[in-house]
């Protein structure tokens, strides 16, 4: 193994993965912690998935650092932190801490951030983060149930959840190329910044900044960042060519998307579907709490749909009833009913014979892997930027496609099907 990643939800870290594949690297994902003297075969990048973008940092630090010794001892050169390409976070972490925590563990004196990723619409430029045409701060993201994001200025954002100085590596810099880029951390690193946000408006200047990394101990970013890693393996002949996959034979058994995201992206997808006659079920955080809404009977419900095409278990809910619902539940509680009720949906539907799950959201889908007991995930074709199906390795045996809220055109639900081989 090379490449050594850890990303802090699965969604993210399938994501990751998929732009390793793409680029010609074997990638394997594993969820959760691998265990001492886990044999990660032939992969030449193994991506862990942790949930911990939104649990305490003090904890989210432990994992990390976890998740890094065992990425270490199996040999990893280089350690990748991921997050999301819209930062989610808050001003208690996770993402400094981490951050921190890996630097002090490598005895590496600096580490950059970078959240772009173009092709799903993230760009940082003089270190503002993007979604499309508006700053972070006027995008859906503002309302994210977890991880609000009111700031547009990364170097501001991070600064509030770090203790070492935070720069900046603005475009001009990234556009001279990667030797500039060196020149640029090396003078930071020599004026005591210890982590500097990247600008990055398009895939060349992602693959600019990956050349310029290729002897840093730790690189943190979205998945974008790690477009220009392979290439880097593949220069020191380390590191052949593995073509990715274009097309993935699915298990036999029924299909079900579980959908706990309210970003924009994901409620348009909800919409579509009901509005092709998806057979849909909302979930009502104030009628779970109430126990009117159970597991038993939202998995009855699923069961007696059409077993030919996909049913739909959402909770997504718009902004102002997501907040109305947290003010009366806690913004914690509301999230956990939602996750909980869907991880026992899935058991009992895995348990009745569905072996193909479409799960929308990154803690939802935390709490659906997690609870189906997958644990490593083999990559395979790419349904849309930055969301793979993906094949579990050993029991049990599932297709899974594991979805970050804001991903995926408007009829994701319904076409992502056509992927699959039966
Ligand atoms: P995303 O990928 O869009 O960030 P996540 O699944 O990571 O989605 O986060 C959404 C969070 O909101 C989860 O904890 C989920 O349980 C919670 N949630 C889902 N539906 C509701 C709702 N209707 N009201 C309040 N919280 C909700």
């Amino acid at each position: 193994m090379l490449l050594g990643a850890i990303a802090d939800d699965l969604t993210g870290a399938t994501d990751l993965s998929l732009m390793l594949a793409r680029n010609g690297m074997k990638t394997v994902q594993y969820v959760g912690v691998p265990q001492a003297g886990t044999n990660f075969g032939d992969a030449e990048a193994v991506v862990v998935a942790l949930k911990s973008r939104t649990i305490a940092a003090r904890e989210a630090v432990d994992m990390s650092l976890a998740a890094a010794r065992a990425l270490l001892e199996a040999g990893a050169e280089q350690i990748l932190f991921k997050y999301c390409s819209t930062f989610d976070s808050t001003d208690a972490g996770n993402i400094g801490p981490v951050v921190e925590a890996l630097l002090d563990l490598l005895g590496a004196e600096m580490a950059i951030a970078c959240p772009a990723f173009p092709a799903a619409g993230r760009s940082v430029y003089q270190g503002h983060l993007f979604v499309g045409q508006a700053l972070l701060s006027d995008s859906p993201m503002k309302d994210h149930p977890l991880t609000p994001m009111r700031d547009a200025n990364l170097v501001r954002v991070l600064q509030r959840q770090a203790i070492g100085k935070v720069g900046l590596v603005p475009l001009d810099t990234v556009a001279k190329g990667a030797d500039a880029v060196r020149m640029a951390l090396a003078e930071a690193s020599a004026a005591g910044y210890r982590l500097m946000i990247a600008d990055a408006v398009t895939d060349a200047d992602l693959r600019v900044l990956g050349a310029a990394l290729t002897d840093a101990p730790l690189i943190t970013g979205g998945s974008g960042i790690a477009m220009g890693l392979p290439d880097n393996f593949r220069r020191q002949g380390k590191i052949g060519t593995t073509p990715p996959p274009t097309s993935m034979t699915a298990p036999a058994g029924r299909s079900v998307i579980l959908a706990g995201s309210c970003s924009a992206a994901t409620r348009g997808q909800v919409a579509a579907a009901i509005a092709a006659g998806m057979p849909a079920l909302r979930l009502v955080p104030l009628d779970i709490a109430a126990g009117n809404q159970d597991a038993a009977g939202v998995a009855q419900w699923v069961l007696a749909q059409d077993a030919e095409g996909p049913a739909l278990v959402y909770s997504s809910d718009d902004p102002a009833s997501v907040q109305q619902v947290q003010s009366s539940l806690g913004v914690e509680r509301a999230g956990a009913l939602v996750e909980e009720l869907l991880g026992a949906v899935s058991i009992i539907l895995r348990d009745s014979g569905f072996s193909r799950f479409l799960v929308a959201g990154g803690e939802t889908s935390g709490a659906v892997v997690a609870a189906l007991g997958a644990q490593a995930l083999r990559i395979g074709p790419e349904i849309a930027p930055g969301v793979p199906w993906t094949r579990s390795i050993g029991a049990p045996n599932l297709a899974l496609s594991l979805k970050s809220g804001n991903f995926g055109d408007t009829d994701f639900f319904v076409s992502a099907w056509d992927k699959l081989d039966d």
